[in-house]
């Protein structure tokens, strides 16, 4: 077989045999081809698609590509959350302690920052000390002992997931339907999960812009899950905004840790946690939602998931002192606030847009994600959000405040948020935070 027979046939529309699918994936795994190949199979699957049957093989062959955790000799019940990627979106790090309170193991295998979104990793090694790249094996012993771990794909999981994804992020192939749900059920599968639920982002900031191509990504992604014994629901969640008041690595970590202390107890950030360990614990433990709900909210009010949060920064070498003293952690040292009249607005009125993508780049350009796959990111790097969507605000008024390390950042940052923010005389009609359950 050869590969420019594969690039040709998907090039012009046509489907691939589980045979070509395989050499595909091993060769991306083995890497026996060059990177311009697989970028050029990726570009053209990005206009020409995959069906659900190549899609199914892609994801097969991808799981293949590296080992299998099995879970089955734990004793608990084991579930997960995925995003498909957003802005502002530190919704795992207080929702793995919360519902590993439940009884529940809680594996997660998460991911760096794509394109202008942020990635778990990334915000957990804003943590000084902690380790995402435990082996398997300590991964479930910590499971085992603790009920919950967060870590990386590690080396040996999904192998040409980590090319693809790395790739994709390079190549604008991001936004495929086929393409993200073979990656992200390659890791599910891969990591032994029986229960997920997918966090399906819809709106400016996710890769999903409109909501029939979320409903496709969605049926593909259940489907997949039920083909591979996991129990998987979608829940699609508006992403034209970004979630919560910060954006950037260690301050959404320090965003989650006032969720833990119980001091966020409203708003969409907490809402969205809420509602998301309610689907897991009622997936995996079979129980009503709004009870799940309610026993949400009384657990974070307990502390307990707080506690469960300090014993997993512990064990995972991250300095536990920074949870309390939050300048522990990496900061910026230019902190600029910027007023409405600064974001070239002429009158006071309601915010009515505050565009998340663009909101995502901002961050991104004062030092808060990658825009090659080589770059290194600054944890201290990205902005708070001082007025939401929804509020009046006055030309005086500081709407951002900008972290950075990089003085020369702060002008183009400036000029996204001009164009992500519109402001308008009467109080906009605000969007459902949850759109629909698949
Ligand atoms: N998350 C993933 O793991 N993969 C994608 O392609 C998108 C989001």
């Amino acid at each position: 077989m050869n590969i420019l027979e594969i690039l040709r046939k998907k090039r012009d529309g046509k489907i691939l045999s589980e045979k070509e699918m395989k050499f595909f994936i091993d060769s991306v795994s083995h890497k026996t081809i060059p990177d311009y190949q697989i970028s050029a199979f990726l570009m053209a699957v990005f206009f020409q698609g995959l069906n659900f049957d190549e899609t199914s093989l892609m994801t097969k062959y991808m799981v293949e590509s590296g080992v299998k955790v099995d879970l089955s000799d734990i004793e608990l019940p084991s579930c997960d959350k995925h995003s498909t990627g957003g802005v502002g979106d530190k919704i795992s790090i207080p929702l793995a302690p919360i519902v590993s309170c439940f009884d529940i193991a809680v594996g997660m295998m998460s991911g760096r920052g794509l394109g202008h979104t942020g990635g778990t990793l990334d915000k957990l090694e804003s943590i000084p000390g902690f380790n995402v790249n435990l082996s398997l094996e300590e991964f479930k012993e910590q499971i085992r002992a603790l009920g919950v771990s967060m870590i990386g794909q590690t080396e040996q999981i999904a192998v040409a997931d980590k090319y693809l994804y790395a790739l994709r992020d390079a190549t604008c192939t991001i936004e495929s339907i086929p393409l993200i749900t073979a990656s992200i059920m390659s890791k599910k599968i891969a990591e032994g999960t029986k229960n997920l639920i997918i966090d399906l982002k819809v709106g400016s900031g996710a890769f999903m812009k409109d909501l029939d191509s979320a409903r496709k990504l969605g049926e593909y992604l259940i489907e997949v899950g039920k083909i591979n014994d996991i129990n998987t629901r979608c829940v699609l969640t508006n992403m034209n905004y970004p979630i919560g008041k910060m954006i950037g690595n260690s301050l959404e970590i320090i965003e989650s840790l006032e969720l833990l202390k119980g001091n966020i107890t409203e708003g969409d950030f907490y809402n969205l946690t809420v509602y998301l360990a309610a689907q897991m614990i009622s997936i995996t433990l079979k129980q009503d939602f709004n009870k799940s709900c309610k026993m949400v909210q009384n657990m974070i009010i307990s502390g307990k998931p707080l506690k469960k949060f300090e014993q997993l920064v512990r064990w995972q070498n991250g300095n536990v002192d920074s949870i309390y003293d939050y300048n522990l952690l990496p900061s910026a040292s230019i902190k600029r606030d910027i007023t409405l009249k600064m974001l070239s607005q002429h009158q006071s009125g309601y915010i009515s847009n505050m565009d998340a993508f663009l909101c995502g780049n901002a961050a991104n350009y004062l030092g808060a994600g990658r825009f090659k796959k080589e770059d290194s990111i600054d944890h201290g790097a990205g902005i708070v959000i001082n007025h939401k969507i929804g509020e009046f605000v006055n030309l005086e008024d500081s709407i951002f405040t900008l972290y950075t390390n990089n003085e020369n950042s702060i002008s183009i940052a400036i000029d996204c948020l001009k164009k992500a923010i519109e402001i308008s005389e009467s109080k906009p009609l605000l969007d459902e935070l949850i759109l629909e359950n698949m």
